[in-house]
């Protein structure tokens, strides 16, 4: 046994005390939170009407119908406000294939109950005003704007002939899990479960992969809509290309869709590995989520993939060996259990999601090549010091590699260590349990600590 697990045992052993509640036997433990509060569920409804021009331009109107939870206002991440400058984008430098572009954000109008307000923007969070309502009131806020994606190569960018669409919409900010920041490490993203209907406009030769099927109406004028609704999603991104070839196969009422601009024998091998993740995923964790799910393999940098309900982007440069290339589905496609359905707060406990992420990709790849033949990450010398601060947020860190190998090895160290505790079967079967109790809420680490300290 490394040194490393043996400290790992005491970290279990000491955080298990930690969080054991005193009172001896309670009913299932609702606990105040301490770093990141649980949020209610609510059903935040987004309706995106979305044209696109060009290659890169999107004259978007969008309303959000939500709850309205008190303070006289409501908050908004706008994460694309963030690459309008060079010292707040998240992208590295090395990701900018012609040098910084800043693209453009135009928010022409808010307007909430048929009034126009002004809102209140530091950073990425927009703060609208809400006046005449009670608590638990149903409220509107209308959004009208147009962006002009930079070129970069990120989960918000264009570059290669593909739009990523990731976190590119105002999407409400969950009470307590508020930023102004756009982090350069790690998916510092946080939202609560909502409705979609995605309605975008765009070039008929134009293949758009999301989180949902969509429906397709063309026009006279070359152009075509599609509708997507999705319910219980977290987020709705989308990957637009001309150059995408498309495979399709449909598993256990779940369609899967693969698309990259590397050809027919390239994307039947993403579709192919895609189910092949789900089922496995399906038959230890419980079914997949949502009824479709996309790979869509895009220019990416320095990340190598990126989770979005019903949505994984996959970095071209990563599908390089056919192993490497399950590994890394494998990682995003878990992100469908952990972080889609069951979330986090990905900011101040990244350690949740990504742990869970790289502990199944590792139950997924040991189940197909056997314990020997597949290496657990955090048993390599190099990352070995950094394993052991894992629970940290993501401000903690300034580089990425430091980052992996502390929250994405460390977390998973943790349950490959429960797993000599109380041995693997009982660690599926209590993740099993904790998908189906947390589906579609917000977890906190201490609610994560607690259900693992009182599973029976
Ligand atoms: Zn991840």
């Amino acid at each position: 046994m490394k040194w490393t697990t043996l400290i790992l045992l005491g970290i279990v052993i000491f955080l298990l005390f930690l969080w054991q509640p005193s009172v001896p036997k309670p009913a299932p433990v609702r606990t105040e939170p301490e770093s990141s509060p649980a949020v209610a569920v609510r059903e935040p409804f987004y309706r995106i009407e979305a044209r696109l021009e060009g290659e890169r331009r999107l004259e978007v109107r969008q309303q959000v119908e939500f709850t309205y939870s008190g303070g006289g206002r409501v908050r908004f991440h706008f994460w694309p406000l963030a690459f309008s400058r060079e010292d707040t984008t998240p992208a590295p430098p090395e990701a900018y294939p012609y040098g910084f572009d800043a693209g453009a954000v135009d928010l022409h109008t808010v307007t909430t109950g048929g009034q126009k307000v002004d809102p209140e923007i530091e950073g990425v969070l927009i703060t609208v005003p809400l006046t005449g309502l009670d608590l638990g009131e149903k409220a509107t806020v209308t959004f009208e704007y147009t962006l002009e994606v930079p070129r970069v190569r990120y989960r918000y960018g264009y570059a290669d002939h593909i739009l990523n669409l990731g976190n590119w919409f105002p999407i409400l900010a969950p009470e307590g899990h508020e930023s102004t920041k756009y982090p350069p490490v790690g998916d510092p993203f946080t939202s609560l479960v909502g409705n979609y209907e995605v309605k975008i406009t765009v070039p008929q030769k134009k293949i758009v992969a999301a989180g949902t099927s969509g429906e397709e109406q063309t026009h006279k004028d070359e152009t075509k809509t599609i509708v997507f609704q999705g319910n219980n999603m977290r987020d709705f991104a989308l990957v637009i290309s001309s150059d995408f070839v498309v495979a399709r196969r449909q598993v256990d009422g779940v369609v899967v869709y693969a698309y990259s601009p590397e050809g027919f024998n390239h994307v039947r091998r993403l579709v192919n590995t895609a189910v092949d993740v789900l089922q496995y995923y399906a038959a230890v964790f419980g079914p997949y989520p949502y009824p479709s799910l996309a790979v869509a393999e895009t220019s990416l940098y320095p990340l190598q993939g990126m989770e979005y309900p019903g949505l994984v982007m996959i970095s071209s440069r990563e599908v390089i060996t056919p192993k490497r290339l399950q590994w890394i589905l494998a990682h995003e496609i878990a992100h469908q259990w952990w972080y889609g359905a069951v979330g986090n707060d990905q900011l101040q406990e990244p350690w949740i999601d990504e742990g869970l992420a790289t502990y199944s990709a590792y139950l997924y790849m040991e189940n197909l090549y056997g314990k020997e033949n597949v290496e657990k990450p955090w048993e390599r010398k190099e990352t070995q010091a950094a394993l052991l601060d894992f629970y940290q947020p993501v401000t903690a860190f300034q580089e990425r590699t430091q980052y992996i190998d502390t929250v994405y090895h460390g977390a998973a160290l943790y349950w490959d260590t429960l797993e000599q505790f109380v041995g693997r079967e009982k660690v599926l079967r209590l993740l099993k349990e904790l998908y189906h109790k947390y589906r579609f809420k917000i977890i906190n680490g201490k609610e994560m600590m607690n259900f693992v300290a009182n599973y029976k």
